[in-house]
């Protein structure tokens, strides 16, 4: 089998104070449209995880989380066809200013036990025991 190009994606769980998760519905037009995600996003050139993710949360959903408030709580890698993707994921309970959709995407506010009823990108499914176990 060929190597696949490694493609790097950061991506949190802003979890508030009633302990629901938000997942943001991938747009129409992108692949996997329609699976529910965490927020986050590809890392650009030389750039840090949690930098990556600070950004990512600003520019789609207007809000400020500074970095001693992101915890990291596991990673995916997962094979798609064309290329490799490795995604950590980051747990995150503070932060400043009110979640908005940015980009026009769904959000929705889910509580641990109805995570699973929300269909994901196959890379992201391996990640919800780790985040349930957390959070129930
Ligand atoms: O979001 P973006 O399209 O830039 O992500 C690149 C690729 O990473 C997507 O095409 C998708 O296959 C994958 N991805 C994923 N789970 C996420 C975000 C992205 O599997 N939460």
């Amino acid at each position: 089998m060929p190597d696949l190009k490694l493609t790097l994606v950061v991506a949190c769980a802003l979890v508030d104070a009633d302990n629901r998760v938000l997942l943001a519905q991938r747009p129409a037009g992108k692949a996997l449209a329609g699976l529910w995600e965490f927020p986050g996003g590809k890392l650009e050139p030389g750039e840090r995880p949690e930098a990556s993710l600070i950004r990512e949360l600003d520019e789609e959903l207007g809000i400020t989380v500074r970095e001693a408030c992101l915890a990291p709580l596991t990673f995916a890698s997962h094979a798609y066809e064309t290329f490799h993707l490795l995604m950590p994921l980051y747990i995150c309970r503070r932060w400043e200013g009110v979640v908005t959709a940015r980009e026009g995407q769904q959000l929705a506010w889910v509580r641990p036990n109805k995570l699973r009823d929300y269909p994901m990108p196959p890379a992201d499914i391996p990640l919800l025991p780790h985040l349930i176990d957390l959070l129930l």
